[in-house]
């Protein structure tokens, strides 16, 4: 089953690069875990980046200047000079394939301002923005012949005895074989890693950084672990978030004694923080939109008022909206060039799980949407350049590493579930929006410790069809993986940077 680009993940990230790729006349097949539709790119509401103007003046450089100063210093600035710039050419190709962009009185595409953003710069499809690209970018992508695979789990990359990546590994959802599937070259966009926090995130259950640990696993750098950034507002009680754009559309931040207590547009990593200590010192905050109207609220931030009814059980036409700040984005990943090449020869990133280092250490509102088309489109591109220039392929594997393979050996005597609860509160607790050096070091002993019992877990289900119990235990191993690289880079990273905030003990 060779094909020459095999793309594993179908969000917005492994859609454009299968794009790209196809568009070079290649074969190319895409395999998900998820079905595409559901990727969590269709969670995306407040909007995506690109300098158009078309809401009052507006310029590249201006874009520019603010995702550097979002970025605290640790951006490539060649890196963000090229996103920003391919920006209006990324949202004229997406008008084009057919996304529902909503529209100004006069027919321009509409924009709105979010946080850290000198001027209304976010394009958007009311707050359903990710839903409307993903499924767009699905439709074009099954229209130009991408093969789809669904319900594929990624278990590891296979390395060829050139030390290139040649393929992968993947467990069958659906009738538990594992399968071999070989290409020229191979894309991971396999999205981050925010469920580490469990239920103190924004992001769907699939956000288990996978790819980054398949990665790893392979000998690839990964760059910017620490970097996690929490979005200000979660719902209080279902950390399910209320977009940026119910304060880009002009919502007030208050305390429980109603005050205005900081600035609503300020960039997340502040806005979080002063949330935060706000919560500390006891109040409840919240998010007020009663101001906007019912219908200014229903034509512009529908989904906001539907999720605020549904999982908070208040109307925000009428109520306040509680909130705290969740873990919502992460800026590290796998370590890439400009080209989306990482360390490993035959193995592209884009997306959430790549870090092409456009964010630093705090990412701008609207920048991934923009990042997961720029750089998926390059990674597709790079990724069948490569398959092209190779004049034999190499499927001579190395032997296979995988924890898989020494399941059966492994006890069941403690519950994984619930240490990975435990595990998502030590994180949204101590690795969180305030760090202490003394704190990362205990989850540090604690990580240990989890692995030194690791093979006391495991499954409890045997069977072979749709075994959730057994995918789930992959993906908190992949967590724990994952879980330490953070810790490491946290404290190798002794200085306050963005999303890393170092407290005083
Ligand atoms: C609630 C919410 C709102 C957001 N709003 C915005 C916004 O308004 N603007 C903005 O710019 N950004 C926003 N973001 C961020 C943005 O949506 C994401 O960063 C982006 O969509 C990630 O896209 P991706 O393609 O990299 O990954 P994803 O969309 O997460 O896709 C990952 C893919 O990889 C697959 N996969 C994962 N693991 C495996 C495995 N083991 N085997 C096989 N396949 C696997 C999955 O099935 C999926 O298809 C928001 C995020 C959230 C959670």
């Amino acid at each position: 089953m060779i094909s020459d680009v095999l793309i594993i993940g179908a969000g917005g990230a492994g859609l454009s690069a299968a794009i790209a790729a196809q568009e070079e006349g290649l074969s190319v097949r895409v395999l998900t875990k998820e079905y595409p539709t559901r990727s969590q790119t269709c969670m995306a509401q407040g909007g995506i980046n690109a300098a158009l103007g078309n809401h009052g003046e507006d310029s590249i450089e201006a874009h520019i200047a603010n995702t550097l100063k979002s970025a605290h210093g640790e951006a490539d600035e060649n890196a963000v000079v090229f996103m920003c710039e391919e920006a209006p050419n990324a949202i004229v190709w997406l008008d084009s394939i057919g996304v529902p962009f909503s529209r100004t009185p006069d027919g321009k595409i509409a924009q709105r301002t979010l946080g850290g953003a000198s001027a209304a710069r976010a394009c958007f499809a009311q707050d359903y923005t990710g839903l409307k690209i993903l499924h767009t970018l699905y439709d074009k992508a099954l229209a130009l012949g991408v093969e789809m695979l669904a319900d594929k789990f990624l278990l590891e990359l296979l390395k060829n005895t050139d030390d290139a990546v040649c393929g992968a590994k993947v467990l069958d959802i659906r009738t538990g074989e594992v399968q071999t599937y070989f290409a020229k070259s191979v894309v991971l966009a396999t999205g981050g890693y925010s469920r580490i926090y469990g239920h103190y995130s924004t992001n769907s259950k699939i956000s288990t950084g996978d790819g980054i640990a398949a990665a790893k696993h392979a000998g690839a750098r990964l760059l910017g672990m620490e970097f996690v950034q929490f979005h200000p507002t979660g719902l209080k009680n279902s950390s399910i978030l209320i977009s940026e754009s119910a304060r880009g559309e002009g919502g007030y931040v208050l305390n429980s004694k109603g005050e205005r207590f900081t600035n609503e547009l300020a960039p997340r990593d502040e806005l979080s923080r002063a949330i935060d200590a706000e919560i500390k010192k006891g109040e409840d905050v919240f998010i007020d939109i009663r101001h906007l109207g019912e219908e200014f609220i229903d034509e512009n931030l529908p989904q906001e008022r539907k999720l605020a009814k549904l999982y908070e059980n208040v109307d925000p036409v009428h109520e306040l909206i509680p909130i705290k700040p969740v873990a919502h984005y992460t800026m590290g990943g796998i370590e890439v060039d400009n080209v989306s090449q990482t360390s490993v020869d035959g193995l592209f990133a884009c997306g959430e799980c790549a870090n092409h280092r456009v964010h630093g250490a705090n990412r701008l509102g609207g920048n991934s949407l923009l990042e997961i088309v720029v750089f998926g489109r390059e990674a597709g591109k790079s990724a069948a350049k490569r398959a092209k220039s190779l004049d034999d392929f190499n499927a001579n594997t190395q032997e296979s590493t995988h924890i898989l393979e020494r399941l059966e050996d492994f006890s069941n005597e403690i519950d994984f579930y619930q240490v990975q609860k435990e595990l998502a509160e030590l994180f949204y607790t101590k690795v969180g929006i305030v760090r202490k050096p003394s704190e990362l070091q205990e989850v540090h002993n604690k990580l240990q410790e989890i692995n030194t019992q690791l093979p006391r877990m495991g499954v409890s289900d045997t069977n072979k069809i749709y075994n959730t119990n057994l995918l789930e235990f992959l993906e908190f191993c992949n967590m724990l993986e994952l879980a330490q690289s953070i810790v490491e880079a946290s404290l190798a990273r002794k200085k306050s940077c963005g999303a890393h905030f170092v407290a005083e003990e």
